[in-house]
């Protein structure tokens, strides 16, 4: 016989799944700034790297443009190493922190080195200079199709508006969501709730009454006025 624990965890999985689920279908429809940005950069390893390099502190549509200008110029860390790193800031402006960043770019394809290969571990990834837990997460699942959960503002403003987590850091939000979800959805969760985070339930004004789940959700302002 199943433990109540265990009634209630399957409980909430089936419920956060079949919420993500809901999600998804609700914002495809509406083509999200990420939709774009992740079908643009889905190559080689090392430009989704770069490119989630970029996208810290940047609106997505401005990161593809920079990212594209810096890889019609080198596209290997090897070509890109040859750069100076006021070229490539020239290259990424106006992306957010671009003279840090330019900087972190040549800094990681010295890392790399001739053979160029990215690191396919968090560890491995959290090496290299400006990256941390969120692009490195971002990375293996974008790049390496790993089981891997990457809380930016989005995740962590919309799991917790859902009821999801109540952690009080990104590194708390990504356990209880490990928790929460099955393995194998892990990687949908950040692409699913940013392009829900863009469109319907943003920062400042979420449009509930437009939400699948405004019904169920704690924080929708259509239940709470109602
Ligand atoms: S009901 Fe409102 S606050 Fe809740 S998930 Fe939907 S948009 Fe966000």
């Amino acid at each position: 016989m199943r433990s109540s624990s265990t009634a209630k965890k399957s409980r909430a999985e089936s419920r956060a799944v079949r919420q993500l689920e809901a999600v998804r279908r609700a914002v495809a429809p509406l083509a999200p700034p990420v939709s774009s940005f992740e079908a643009s950069i889905r190559s080689t390893p090392f430009r989704i790297l770069v490119s989630v390099l970029l996208s810290a502190r940047t609106q997505d549509p401005v990161t593809e443009k920079a990212a594209a200008r810096l890889f019609a110029m080198a596209d290997t860390p090897g070509k890109m190493a040859l750069l100076s790193e006021a070229e490539i800031a020239r290259l990424i402006f106006p992306v957010g922190f671009y003279r840090t960043k330019a900087r972190h770019i040549r800094a990681i394809c010295r890392e790399l080195g001739g053979g160029g290969r990215v690191p396919q571990t968090l560890d491995g990834l959290l090496r290299l200079p400006g990256i941390g837990r969120k692009s490195a997460n971002l990375v293996l699942a974008l790049a390496f199709s790993r089981a891997a959960i990457a809380v930016d503002t989005h995740v962590f403003r919309i799991s917790r508006r859902l009821g999801w987590t109540v952690g009080r850091t990104p590194v708390e939000v990504e356990k209880e969501l490990k928790g929460l979800f099955p393995r194998r959805k892990w990687s949908e969760v950040n692409q699913v709730l940013v392009g829900f985070g863009q469109t319907i339930c943003r920062p400042i004004g979420p449009r509930c009454a437009e939400c699948p789940l405004e019904r169920e959700c704690p924080s929708s302002i259509v239940t709470r006025n109602a």
